[in-house]
């Protein structure tokens, strides 16, 4: 591999896409948002009828899906069969979809290349729940990104908000702590540390504090390895 591929997992609400696409931005390299990809399927799920609860109904319906992933001004877009979603796919009732088609191996399978490819063809900091331990297993930079489930509902209340879709805090800390029990504890690709990755907890930390924090140890971790960055 002869650029850099960094992998950055944890819970939901950690600030993993917030602080990803700044580092990006600082490094001059391309941030993926492989939740996005989850999403999407969740979201076919949904229009579908199918229940949340029968996330499995969906597999029948991958050869019906076709999901391109594009840049357009920097910005990462995913394309449901030729239809941008937008911000369609950040609904709470979507990110309880994006979680439970997520457990289901033919899913996870589903969207295997379209990530792998990604990171082979740029150098990229790549977040989701498995980065570091199945889809980059060699990224030379893995960070598992953590804060309180109080600090983190807090943060993805203000990001609903700001997205004009609110939602109470309670509410958001019941389903976050639900969706984040169920990737962690699932059979395929458990959102769990790589061993070879760092924890990181940034609950009390700002934005700014966090991503420089965080530049620092991708920076520190890079030079150990005798990776030089552009
Ligand atoms: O990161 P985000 O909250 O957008 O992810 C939505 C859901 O997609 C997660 O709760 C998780 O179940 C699933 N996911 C996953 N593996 C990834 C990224 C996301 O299982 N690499």
């Amino acid at each position: 591999m002869d650029h850099i591929q960094i992998a950055i997992d944890g819970p939901s609400g950690a600030g993993k896409s917030t602080v990803s696409k700044a580092i990006a931005k600082a490094m001059g390299i391309v941030y993926v948002d492989t939740g996005a990809l989850y999403r999407t399927v969740g979201y076919y799920a949904r229009e579908q009828g199918i229940a949340v609860n029968n996330a499995v109904a969906v597999v029948p319906y991958l050869d019906h899906i076709k999901i391109d992933v594009k840049y357009e001004n920097g910005v990462q877009c995913v394309y449901l069969n030729g239809e941008n979603l937008g911000d369609r796919i950040r609904q709470n009732e979507i990110s309880m979809y994006a979680s439970a088609v997520s457990a289901v191996p033919e899913v996870r399978a589903f969207l295997l290349d379209t990530q792998k490819k990604i990171a082979a063809e740029n150098p990229v900091i790549m977040d989701g729940r498995d980065i570091g331990t199945v889809i980059l297993p060699n990224a030379q930079v893995k960070i598992f990104l953590t804060a309180s489930n109080e600090a983190r509902a807090r943060r993805r209340c203000i990001e609903l908000v700001e997205k004009g879709m609110p939602v109470s805090y309670e509410e958001i800390l019941a389903d976050m702590n639900r969706r984040d029990e169920a990737d962690r504890t699932r059979a395929v690709a458990p959102a769990v540390p790589a061993d070879d990755a760092v924890i990181f907890d940034n609950s009390d930390m700002d934005f700014d504090t966090s991503v420089s924090g965080l530049l620092k140890l991708i920076k520190n971790t890079a030079a150990e390895k005798g990776i030089v960055l552009s």
